[in-house]
């Protein structure tokens, strides 16, 4: 819709499958019927994405939607793993928050610099090796790889900036930024000038600095049908401190204080939060107003409680002390927002009917196969006590231990589920 300016994608990632484990036998001149010596298979590359500062949209998704990572190599003869497969790095620029489509569950806040694993790669299969007992020499089967986790994914960005300026096209936005940071924004006589948001830092003085956004020009998009918006609220959403910029000369025969409720009303409706963050409001184009109209709005700013600075952006007249200030109240504010990762849902107890498995015998090894058990044991951990548990618990409430039962099973033989084996124990 907005050329050059996307701040929203949906993409699928699909991680890495590990290789499949090998089924070999050694073999050695002269000598007779060797032991299994099949390899695991190598695990599948995760998706992992990092932050680069140099991106400030989504763009680049527009054109790639896909992203798949290489699947781990086979594992061969004489005991040789398959070599796991790299990760697939993805960049996305600072404050793209990553959240499943589906569910809406967010994955990842990229708002830190550390890099995240948004899909995990399969685990090698294990080759034939594994399976060798004393009272099966000759195991003729290995095991698949896991399959590498999918995910319909909704990119949204969310800048990150200390203080976002909001106010009406045409008001001096963008100048501001211009003049109290190194931000060169665009800036012309007709509105929208501004399409992508700009972060500058101000700097106050030697290690005392803060972000600040120039947000695209908000206006009253419903009523008028024009504007951009609500599209791009969301970059003010985790604003710590707005900053409202009011065109005080009526230059464009708008009233101050009418415009002022304009775009209160449009931050309100768009939430709450946003809404009740502090504001500082800054009458600009002074240089061009008359005192009476100056003094007209700083009173009516002035009884709602709000701090008021009536400046210049054009000349800069007071542009210091505002952002001084600013940086001041900035102190006594919460940190920035940043999403919490919400954990991936367990297993729910009902999705096992629905969806089954199948248990197979080989060589007295109960093999239990379930497409829904793979995401189970991806994030269990088996060396934890409570995870385990879990997992204990979903193979008896799924059906999975009568269904062995039933099957003859007994006390230490020895059960795979999706390629993780451990003695069956009553
Ligand atoms: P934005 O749409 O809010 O980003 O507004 P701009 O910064 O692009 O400014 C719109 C127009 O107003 C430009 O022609 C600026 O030169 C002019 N302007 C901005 N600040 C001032 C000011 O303090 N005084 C005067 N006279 N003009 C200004
Ligand atoms: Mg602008």
């Amino acid at each position: 819709m907005f050329d050059g300016f996307v701040d929203e994608v949906n993409i699928t990632v699909e991680a890495g499958d590990g290789g499949d484990g090998a089924v070999s036998f050694h073999r050695e001149k002269y000598v007779a019927a060797g032991g299994p010596d099949g390899g695991d298979g190598g695990k599948g590359g995760d998706i992992v994405f990092l932050v680069d500062d140099n991106l400030n949209t989504l763009v680049d998704f527009r054109y790639q939607r896909k992203f798949k990572a290489e699947r781990g190599e086979n594992g061969s003869g004489n005991r040789r793993f398959g070599r796991s497969a790299p990760d697939l790095i993805v960049r996305v620029p600072r404050g793209t928050v990553v959240s499943e489509r589906e569910s809406g569950r967010i994955v990842a806040d990229m708002s830190g610099s550390e890099p995240v694993i948004i899909a995990r790669g399969g685990r090698g299969g294990r080759g034939n090796a594994h399976f060798a007992t004393p009272t099966r020499q000759i195991p003729r089967f290995a095991k698949p790889g896991f399959k590498g986790q999918k995910l319909d994914l909704h990119l949204e960005l969310k800048l990150l900036a200390d203080v976002g300026l909001v106010g009406f096209p045409n008001v001096g936005k963008s100048t501001l930024i211009s003049v109290v940071s190194a931000a060169k924004p665009k800036i012309a006589n007709y509105h929208f000038t501004t399409l992508i948001p700009n972060l500058g830092v101000v700097k106050i003085a030697e290690g005392s600095s803060f972000v600040m956004a120039d947000i695209p020009g908000l206006i009253e998009g419903a009523s008028e049908g024009v504007g951009l918006g609500h599209e791009f609220l969301r970059h003010v959403e985790r604003c710590r401190l707005i900053l409202h910029i009011v065109d005080v000369s009526g230059s464009e025969g708008r009233d101050p204080i009418s415009d002022f409720e304009i775009i209160n009303r449009e931050l309100r409706n768009f939430s709450e939060e946003l809404a009740g963050a502090p504001q500082i409001v800054a009458a600009n184009k002074c240089d061009m107003a008359d005192e009476e109209q100056i003094g007209e709005f700083r009173k009516y700013i002035e009884e709602k409680g709000l701090p008021f600075f009536a400046i210049s952006a054009a000349t800069t007249q007071g542009t210091a002390e505002l952002v001084s200030f600013a940086y001041k109240k900035l102190k006594d504010l919460p940190p920035l927002k940043v999403f919490e990762a919400e954990p991936e849902p367990l297993w729910q107890e009902a999705d096992s009917a629905k969806d089954g498995f199948k248990i197979t015998v080989e060589d007295g090894v109960y093999f239990v196969e379930a497409d829904w058990l793979e995401g189970v044991l991806r994030m269990a951990d088996m060396d934890d006590y409570e995870s385990l548990q879990h997992f204990q618990l979903v193979l008896r409430s799924s059906g999975i231990i009568d269904e062995l039962e039933r099957l003859g099973i007994s006390e230490g033989d020895t059960v795979s589920v999706c390629g993780f084996e451990f003695d069956y124990v009553r």
